[in-house]
């Protein structure tokens, strides 16, 4: 230990990372230091592949060059931290490695010390098995030390700090003030539970962690401050169904006097500014534009992944006034029938139809049955699923017709109501897509940017019997739509708008309402007593009161953008120290019990659960 200790003080500085060096430093003396990743003992020369956050080298022994370094090079293992110095060489021409920027080189050792050992890992770091998998998630998290030097990660969580430097740069180039608002907050109803905090000072109250900072970067603009933006931790205590992390990261912008154009604008050059430095790509702009209608209509999602075709059309009035029951009373029951084609599988099997319809339609998507027509590539006419005294030739054809579908397509129907039959579509499109293989993999592109906008206001919660504000409750309505205010709320417009990628949204924002009057007759409409709202936001409504400009802003989820632009497979990936799908985080194993004097001063007493 003493010897260790000893050669760990006494070691020489470093003069090169281990992704430095190249032909150009052949016969320079250096001294590299990082991990052993990899050592071959050929019996007489022992390479050493050297691995730091920026590359590999490879390191040479030999008792000619330095006897005890060559035997010590001998007992080193697997993660055993190393510092040597040597003279840089040439590697013989079938030694090259091309694949790493340091393939054309090595370093011959003339003296090596060890700066520390390692045990046996738990896991091999980088190793795969023949299906590509890693080992078991839960161990990598809770050795997340361990995982996190695998080079992935490490080049992840580089470029997402390329994000960060991009988006600091480009908002200060833009007259914006990053400004920090409070994580001791108050509960405000952005849709999902808060995480709370007990206050020690105020027994019975507590602290919320934001869900965002919304209502503080508001009052910002009333204060004056014009420009806001944060990269800023919000907290959503939701269940992690999905790829989802109960805290997570947001690039988050308010602007005074901001119309939705400005926002567009800003945004898209910023998302310019981020795929320049982390990619260097070049995106046109301005994005396209869709509303939140033309969206569900032809995608079936408020978030359409426009990288392949197969739109949904509405085919209820070719169809319909055949004869055939399930058509005919669907549109006479003022529902809709809607199809897509798929191209290139019109010769599926029987079998694989019967699946499509059970597992997926029926049981992942829960529409009533899907109605298909296969047209086989050679040609020979459609294969309808529907038998042709039910459901008539000339119909299907006419369908056909309309659709512009040819030999080698398949045509899916589903019947329903809307908005619910769009939805269904719209997932077996991405279903289809997936599994026909139209959908992109990798982090290359193509990059389709696209604003979703004139999303509704409210949407009606059936189970609540009340309306929820879609975006939330500080959205501005669209003014021509304002009259609806009264008889019909569920058909007024907002000014919100989400930016979304390649199927992804990666955010949404909305310009504000500003007035008094309008803020409290939206807090009306969502079922919110007058005093609950002055309890909640009397803040925010007397800050109305006080000049409040116009203002609008967004917000950008900084982990998602990450995720697809290193095209990782989870936000898991994405960030430093993750929590699972059971929101806990395995290496500090949090949440954790806490003492009972702690829980005193914070007068709280647990109750145990009682059994079910
Ligand atoms: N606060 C909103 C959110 O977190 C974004 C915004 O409206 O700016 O989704």
């Amino acid at each position: 230990m003493a010897t260790l200790r000893s050669a760990a003080d006494s070691h020489p500085n470093r003069t090169h990372t281990c992704g430095q060096l190249t032909s150009a430093n052949i016969g320079e003396s250096v001294v590299l230091k990082g991990w052993v990743d990899t050592r071959r003992d050929l019996g007489g020369v022992i390479f050493i592949d050297l691995r730091d956050r920026h590359g590999f080298t490879q390191v040479v022994f030999s008792p000619q060059d330095d006897a005890a370094a060559y035997e010590l090079a001998g007992s080193l293992r697997n993660e055993y931290v190393i510092s040597v110095e040597g003279t840089v060489a040439g590697r013989d021409a079938e030694t090259i490695n091309p694949k790493i920027p340091t393939g054309e080189v090595e370093v011959k050792v003339s003296s090596l010390q060890l700066l520390n050992t390692s045990e046996a890992l738990p896991f091999q770091v980088s190793v795969r098995d023949e299906k590509g998998t890693l080992a078991n998630e839960d161990l990598r998290l809770k050795y997340r030390y361990l995982d996190l030097r695998r080079d992935e990660l490490q080049s992840n969580l580089v470029l997402r700090h390329k994000v960060y430097q991009a988006t600091r740069n480009y908002f200060d180039q833009h007259d914006f003030v990053e400004i920090e608002t409070p994580v001791l907050m108050k509960s405000t109803p952005e849709g999902a539970r808060d995480y709370l905090v007990p206050s020690r000072v105020h027994p019975g109250k507590f602290y919320a962690l934001p869900q965002s900072p919304q209502t503080y970067k508001q009052i910002l603009m009333v204060a004056g401050m014009d420009r806001y933006f944060q990269i800023v931790k919000c907290f959503r205590d939701e269940d992690l169904r999905a790829d989802r992390q109960p805290e997570f990261t947001q690039i988050d912008v308010e602007m005074t006097f901001a119309r939705e154009e400005l926002v567009y604008e800003l945004i898209e050059g910023l998302i310019v500014a981020i795929w320049r430095k982390t990619k260097g790509v070049e995106l046109p702009t301005p994005f396209p534009r869709m509303t939140y209608r033309e969206a569900m209509e032809r995608y079936g999602a408020d978030k359409p992944d426009t990288r392949f075709g197969m739109e949904i059309q509405d085919i209820s009035d070719v169809a319909s006034g055949s004869g055939f029951r399930l058509f005919d009373s669907t549109v006479a029951d003022g529902g809709r029938i809607l199809a897509i084609v798929v191209p290139g599988e019109g010769d599926r099997g029987r079998g694989a139809m019967d699946r499509l319809d059970k597992d997926v339609v029926r049981k992942r998507i829960g529409a009533g049955g899907l109605i298909y027509f296969r047209l086989p590539s050679d040609g020979t006419g459609v294969q309808s699923s529907v038998k042709e005294d039910v459901l008539p030739g000339a119909t299907v054809a006419a369908i056909v017709d309309t659709l512009g579908a040819t030999s080698g397509d398949l045509v899916l129907m589903l019947c329903g109501n809307a908005p619910k039959v769009y939805e269904q579509m719209g997932t077996l499109r991405l279903h289809m897509a997936a599994e026909t293989g139209q959908v992109p993999q990798g982090a290359d592109g193509p990059w389709n940017f696209l604003w979703v906008t004139e999303f509704p206001l409210l949407e009606w919660d059936e189970e609540a019997g009340r309306f929820f504000a879609m975006h939330h409750p500080f959205t501005s309505p669209r003014p021509e739509d304002l009259e609806a205010f009264g008889d019909d709320p569920g058909k007024i417009r907002a000014r919100a708008y989400d930016l979304v990628l390649n199927g992804t949204e990666l955010g949404g924002g909305s310009i504000r309402i500003h007035s008094r009057e309008i803020q409290s007759k939206m807090f009306e409409l969502l079922g919110i007593p007058e005093d609950e709202a002055k309890r909640r936001f009397g803040f925010l409504l007397d800050a109305f009161r006080y000049g409040a400009p116009p203002h609008g802003g967004i917000a950008l989820g900084l982990d998602r953008i990450t995720m697809l632009l290193t095209g990782a497979p989870s936000l898991r990936d994405v960030i430093a120290f993750p929590k699972t799908q059971r929101a806990q985080e395995m290496m500090v194993q949090s949440p954790d019990e806490v003492d009972e004097a702690q829980l005193k001063e914070l007068h709280i007493s647990i109750v145990e659960e009682e059994d079910k």
